[in-house]
């Protein structure tokens, strides 16, 4: 009877949603310990300019090594703590993580490019950022402008003028600020417009939308001539395939991030790729002629 499959669809849709709260329960319970003890660890991702395949930058994205639950990526567990407000312990971590990365590097006289990190909307509205960073900074002993920031696109529409007056005062600082995932729903090209920030990434979106035609192209050609009118950078996020790389070279897109030329990866990883990216004649001296 229709009756008994509603009971049997509602029997099923509460097991799932008790399910999904035991789950919820469980990661809040685990957090402030997983934190504590060391469970978060930051991934970085190369960001390279396209014209000469120089790695220029690096992304710093969150995972949980999990005990029970091995490695999870944020999707996970970010829209989680950014409901309940943890996201702002979780992410002062983070940075102050990326910045013990940049200074060992200058410690042990390493090659070094900026670490992007990622600011949420709650970092924003709910801590003195300029105040927290600035000290952060200072404690590692470096230059503000070694830390890029990434706000996303959609953190902009709620209190314009908060974020404005935020951003405003970061730069003055010597931050530099990213709009992160711009195209992917809120943004319009009036907020671009009001927004004092200094490189523009282009959501994967973007890049990835299929079927490629024409007017996608013409899209993405028009959002990165306006970005450069705007005296702003462009990195596009999200770049899988060589034929995504030259339609973006084509259209004028400096700068790229994606998986073609390299995931996320532990920090000892990342510090051999970048070694290799401007000092790599250091380490393949010694090799025998022909072995590369
Ligand atoms: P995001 O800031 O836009 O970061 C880029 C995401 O795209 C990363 O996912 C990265 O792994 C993924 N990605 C990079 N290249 C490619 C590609 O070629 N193809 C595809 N399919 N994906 C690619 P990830 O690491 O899973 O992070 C997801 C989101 O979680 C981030 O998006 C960011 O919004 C958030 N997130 C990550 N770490 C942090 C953090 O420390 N703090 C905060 N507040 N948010 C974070
Ligand atoms: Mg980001
Ligand atoms: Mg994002
Ligand atoms: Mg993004």
């Amino acid at each position: 009877s229709i009756k008994g499959q509603y009971k049997k669809y509602f029997a099923c849709y509460d097991d799932v949603l008790r399910r999904r709260l035991l789950l919820e329960q469980e990661i809040v319970d685990g957090m402030e310990p997983a934190l504590a003890a060391g469970q978060f660890e930051i991934y970085l991702q190369p960001k390279y300019r396209i014209a000469d395949r120089q790695m220029v930058g690096a992304e710093a994205l969150v995972r949980w090594n999990h005990p029970k639950w091995g490695l999870q990526s944020p999707a996970a567990f970010i829209p989680l703590f950014e409901r309940n407000g943890f996201i702002t312990g979780l992410d002062q971590y983070v940075w102050d993580r990326a910045c013990a990365v940049l200074r060992d590097w200058r410690e042990r006289g390493l090659p070094s490019v900026p670490i992007s990190v990622n600011v949420s909307r709650a970092d924003i509205y709910n801590m003195d950022l300029a105040g927290i960073l600035t000290g952060l900074l200072q404690r590692h002993g470096l230059p503000p402008s070694s830390l890029h920031l990434e706000i996303t696109e959609s953190a902009y529409t709620e209190n314009p003028q908060q974020i404005i007056d935020t951003v405003s005062q970061l730069r003055r600082l010597g931050f530099v600020i990213e709009m992160d995932d711009f195209g992917s729903g809120y943004s319009s090209l009036h907020m671009l417009h009001k927004m004092p920030v200094d490189i523009l990434k282009l959501d994967m979106k973007f890049i990835q939308s299929e079927p490629v035609t024409p007017v996608n192209q013409e899209i993405m050609k028009f959002v990165i001539n306006l970005a450069h009118l705007m005296k702003l950078g462009v990195v596009a996020e999200g770049v899988e395939t060589a034929e995504q790389l030259e339609r973006l070279r084509v259209i004028g897109c400096e700068c790229v991030q994606g998986y073609y030329f390299a995931q996320p990866m532990p920090v000892g990883e990342f510090e051999r790729l970048l070694a290799e990216n401007t000092g790599g004649r250091e380490l393949r001296r010694g090799y025998p002629a022909g072995i590369q």
